[in-house]
C-alpha cells in the first residue's frame, strides 16, 4: 500500500498534475491581485471624477446665482442663505444620490452643510490646504476614511466628500469571491490536470508495458507508435533502433560462442580419439611417439585458440595496456623479420625486408610484432611453397608510412574480402583446405592496427599477390 503510494506519488503524472494545479491557483491568484487593483483604482478614479464633478457644479450654480451672502436680504421663500443654497443643490444639481458631504464656506465660515455631516466640518488639515482631494479620518462620520475633495473660488470653497466604505465593501466581495473560487479552481485544475497528463502519459505506458515484454528471445518485435513526429515518435524509433542494436550483438556473441565451442572441440575430439585409439591396443614405442606428437600439436593449437580469445575479450574490454615508443621503423622491420623468419622454413619460404624510408614510428613493439607475425605466417601458410614473404616499409607521404606483407600464392576471392577481418572468418571453410587456423589471426591484427590509430588495407589478385599493408603515422 505504502510503496504503491510511493510510486504514485513519484510518478510523472502526479507531478505534472501538481505542478499545473500549482500554476493555475497561482495564476487565480495574481488575477485576483491583478483585479483588486485595477478595480480599485478604478472606482476611485470615478469616485475623484464624479466628488470633482458635484464640486464643480455646486461651484458653478453658487456663482450663476451670485449669491452675496454678507448681502443676504431674508424673503418670503428664503429666510436664510442656507436655505437658498440647499434649493440651489437639489432643483440645479438634480439628488444628491450618493448621499455625499456637501459643505460650503464662504470667507472661511461654513455657511452650508448637508444634514448627513451631523454639524461635523469637512476641512483640509494646513499641510494639505493646497491639495483639492485627500482622505481623511473622522470616526463620527465614518469608521473608514472619507475622501474630500474641496474646490476654491472667490471667497468660496466647496468640498463634497464620501466615505470610502463602499468601495472597500466592493473590493472585500471581490476578495470573498476570488476566495471562495480558490478550492473551485485548484479541484477542477487537479481535475484537469489529471485527464491532461494521464492523456498524453498513456503512450508513455504503452511503451513501458512494451518494453516490460521484450527479452532476448523476442528482439524482432518493435514498439508501436514510430509513425507520430512528437517526442514518443522519437522516442520509440530510437528505443526501435537500440533493440535492433542489442539484437545485433546478441546475435554476435552467440556466433562468437558457436565458433569458440565449435573451434574448441575440434582439437578436443581429435585429442581424445587419438588417446583412446592409443589406449586400446598395445602400440610400439615408435608409434606412441607418433601419438603424443600429434596430440602435442593438438594442444599447441588449442593454447593458441585460447589465447587469441583472450586476447580478443581484452581488447572487447579495453583492457590492453599500449606502450607505445618511437623507433626506426627500418630497423623495427629488420629485427622483425629476422626474428620471424623460422616461420618460413618448413615450407622453403624466404622472408626478406625491403625498406629504406629513414622514418620514424611510434608503436607498441611487442602488440606490433604479433600483428605482423600474424600476417607473416598467413603469408607462409597460403603462399606458395619456396617461394619469398616480403616485408616492406614505404613512405607513402610525408606523414605516412605503409608496412605490406606480400606473398605470390592462391589469394583471396574478391567477394571474401568484406569478411576477412570477422571473427573466426576463414576462407578454407569454402576451400575445404585444413591448412592455418580457427579465424582468429586477421581480427587480432585489426585490432592491434586500431589501438595504434592506423589503418589496415588488403589488395588480393587471385593466383598472383596478395599484400596486407598497414598505414600508419610517420612521426619524422
Ligand atoms: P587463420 O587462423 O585461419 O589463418 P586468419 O584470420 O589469420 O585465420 O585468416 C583468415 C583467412 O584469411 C584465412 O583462413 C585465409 O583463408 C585467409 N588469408 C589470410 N591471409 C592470407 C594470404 N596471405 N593469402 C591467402 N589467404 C589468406
Amino acid at each position: 500500500m505504502f510503496q504503491k503510494l510511493k510510486l504514485f506519488v513519484s510518478s510523472t503524472r502526479f507531478k505534472t498534475t501538481l505542478w499545473y494545479s500549482i500554476l493555475f491557483l497561482a495564476l487565480e491568484i495574481l488575477l485576483g491581485i491583478f483585479i483588486y487593483f485595477y478595480l480599485y483604482n478604478t472606482l476611485m478614479d470615478n469616485l475623484d471624477f464624479s466628488l470633482k464633478s458635484q464640486a464643480k457644479a455646486i461651484l458653478h450654480v453658487v456663482s450663476e446665482k451670485k449669491m452675496d451672502i454678507d448681502h443676504f436680504v431674508p424673503d418670503s421663500i428664503y429666510s436664510d442663505p442656507e436655505d437658498l443654497v440647499w434649493d440651489i443643490i437639489y432643483n440645479e444639481i438634480a439628488f444628491n444620490l450618493r448621499n455625499n458631504f456637501i459643505q460650503i464656506n464662504f470667507k472661511d465660515k461654513i455657511v452650508f452643510r448637508t444634514a448627513n455631516l451631523n454639524d461635523d466640518t469637512l476641512y483640509f488639515p494646513k499641510r494639505q490646504a493646497a491639495m483639492n482631494l485627500f482622505n481623511f479620518t473622522d470616526s463620527t462620520l465614518s469608521e473608514k476614511p472619507i475622501r474630500c475633495v474641496k474646490l476654491n473660488s472667490g471667497h468660496y470653497k466647496i468640498f463634497v466628500a464620501f466615505p470610502l466604505q463602499n468601495i472597500s465593501q466592493t473590493l472585500n466581495s471581490l476578495v470573498h469571491i476570488f476566495i471562495m473560487l480558490a478550492p473551485i479552481f485548484f479541484i477542477v485544475s487537479i481535475i484537469g490536470g489529471g485527464i491532461i497528463s494521464a492523456k498524453s502519459l498513456s503512450r508513455i505506458d504503452a511503451i513501458i508495458k512494451k518494453t516490460e515484454e521484450i527479452t532476448a528471445l523476442n528482439l524482432d518485435e518493435k514498439i508501436s507508435g514510430e509513425k507520430y513526429s512528437d517526442e514518443y515518435g522519437r522516442l520509440v524509433k530510437k528505443m526501435n533502433e537500440m533493440i535492433s542494436r542489442i539484437k545485433t550483438s546478441i546475435e554476435y556473441m552467440n556466433q562468437f560462442s558457436i565458433s569458440a565451442a565449435h573451434e574448441l572441440k575440434t582439437p578436443l575430439t581429435i585429442l581424445r580419439g587419438e588417446t583412446e585409439i592409443a589406449l586400446k591396443s598395445r602400440k610400439t614405442p615408435e608409434e606412441y611417439i607418433e601419438v603424443l606428437k600429434s596430440n602435442y600439436e593438438e594442444t599447441i593449437r588449442l593454447t593458441k585458440i585460447i589465447d587469441n580469445l583472450f586476447f580478443i575479450s581484452k581488447i572487447d574490454h579495453s583492457i590492453i595496456e599500449i606502450k607505445k615508443e618511437r623507433i626506426s621503423l627500418d630497423e623495427f622491420l629488420a629485427s622483425t623479420a629476422k626474428h620471424l623468419k623460422i616461420l618460413g622454413l618448413e615450407r622453403n619460404i624466404d622472408l626478406v625486408v625491403d625498406s629504406a624510408t629513414n622514418s620514424f614510428v611510434e608503436l607498441d613493439k611487442e602488440l606490433m610484432i604479433q600483428a605482423l607475425s600474424n600476417l607473416i605466417d598467413n603469408a607462409i601458410k597460403y603462399g606458395e611453397e619456396s617461394n619469398t614473404v616480403t616485408l616492406k616499409g614505404e613512405n607513402v607521404s610525408t606523414d605516412k608510412v605503409k608496412i605490406s606483407v606480400l606473398n605470390k600464392g592462391e589469394g583471396i576471392p574478391e567477394e571474401m574480402l568484406p569478411k576477412i577481418f570477422d571473427r573466426f572468418f576463414r576462407v578454407e571453410s569454402s576451400r575445404n583446405r585444413s591448412t592455418g587456423g580457427v579465424g582468429l589471426g586477421l581480427s587480432v591484427v585489426k585490432a592491434i592496427v586500431s589501438w595504434h590509430n592506423a589503418e589496415i588495407y588488403i589488395n588480393s589478385i587471385p593466383g598472383d599477390t596478395t599484400e596486407f599493408s598497414i598505414v600508419m603515422q610517420r612521426i619524422s
